[in-house]
């Protein structure tokens, strides 16, 4: 047997760990007829990770563990690792089903794409477990139809996201970057951020025009990402949905201010929020503010980015 032809094999039991995202860059585009937005996004997977271990079950239901409180999150076929798995086994033509257990620890709601990496984490696992042997590119097209964030979870590195952000373009990214992240305790929901977004740019389009019809992610970016510079990229860390989810939770403005004051090159909210991202410009100042933002009293942890996208890290 070949080593391919292994991959190919079931398995009876399989772990996937799939990353958390941040949004270095987030451009959004003006509303569209299908209640889309065009957006041009700069990802970076970041070391916060979900865990999918796979077993095989008659019938398909998802168990959560981890640091993160799941009590509220409904495990029903609405669940993304759920609608994730039935997705690959209508597919593939598989007629049984899957046991999934995810160790969380993404935010939920939290703008940091946690149900996507356990889409995607999920997509892995029972490919390897039903040994359906689906090729990486047709993995990133059920993705797609999971979520916006679900093929860049797939994926990994850093990458420019453009159209719903799903049509992906590894970005090369020099050396670690070190991140600290601060969490909220209630979630932001991603429509109500977007719509947020849209009522401010109507009541103020005399103002401000209408938004770049193409949003595109700066050339400073890449090129920060190109040289590995902590200084320049923290000079083009961009969000358009920052203000909306600044408007939903106020209490960001102070997070970002106090992050900016204790040692962080530049913050910026993730996706839709809350949690927001700080950069810093090594690990010791990582550490730094990690204490000096827990000591404030908020929810902190540190994370460097950027890591692999979904992978297979036990079968058996
Ligand atoms: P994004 O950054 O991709 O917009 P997010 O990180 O803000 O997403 P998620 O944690 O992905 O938010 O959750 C978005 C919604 O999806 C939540 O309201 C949640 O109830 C629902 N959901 C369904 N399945 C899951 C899952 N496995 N994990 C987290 N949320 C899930």
């Amino acid at each position: 047997m070949t080593a391919s032809d292994s991959l190919r094999s079931p398995a009876q039991d399989v772990v996937v760990r799939a990353p958390g995202k941040i949004n270095l860059f987030f451009a959004v585009g003006d509303l569209l007829d299908d209640g889309y937005h065009e957006v041009a996004s700069a990802y970076q997977a970041v070391s916060l990770f979900d865990e999918v271990r796979a077993r095989h079950a008659p019938d398909f239901g998802v168990t959560f563990t981890g640091s993160i409180d799941t009590s509220d999150l409904l495990t029903d076929g609405s669940n993304l690792a759920i609608r994730a798995a039935t997705l690959l086994a209508r597919t593939a033509d598989y007629r049984s089903g899957v046991a999934l257990q995810i160790e969380k620890n993404i935010p939920i709601a939290g703008g940091m794409g946690g149900g996507s990496a356990d889409a995607a984490a999920t997509l892995v696992a029972c490919d390897a477990l039903w040994g359906t042997g689906l090729s990486r590119d047709e993995l990133l097209g059920l993705a797609a139809e999971l979520g916006a964030d679900a093929p860049f979870a797939l994926l990994g590195g850093t990458a420019i996201g453009t159209g719903r952000g799903d049509q992906l373009s590894p970005a090369l990214a020099m050396g670690t970057f070190h991140w600290v992240l601060v969490y909220s305790a209630t979630g932001l929901s991603t429509p109500q951020v977007f719509a947020a977004l849209d009522e401010h740019r109507e009541r103020h389009a005399p103002d401000i025009g209408p938004a770049d019809p193409i949003p595109h992610v700066s050339v400073e970016v890449l090129q920060a990402l190109r040289a590995g510079d902590a200084h320049v990229l923290a000079a083009c860390l961009h969000n358009d949905l920052q203000a909306a989810a600044l408007t939903l939770d106020p209490s960001l403005a102070r997070v970002l201010e106090l992050g900016e004051r204790s040692g962080a090159l530049a913050g910026v909210v993730s996706g839709s929020g809350p949690t927001v991202a700080f950069l810093t410009a090594d690990a010791d100042s990582a550490l730094g503010l990690h204490v000096s933002l827990s000591a404030s009293g908020l929810h902190a942890v540190r994370a460097t980015g950027p890591v692999p996208g979904a992978r297979v890290i036990s079968r058996a």
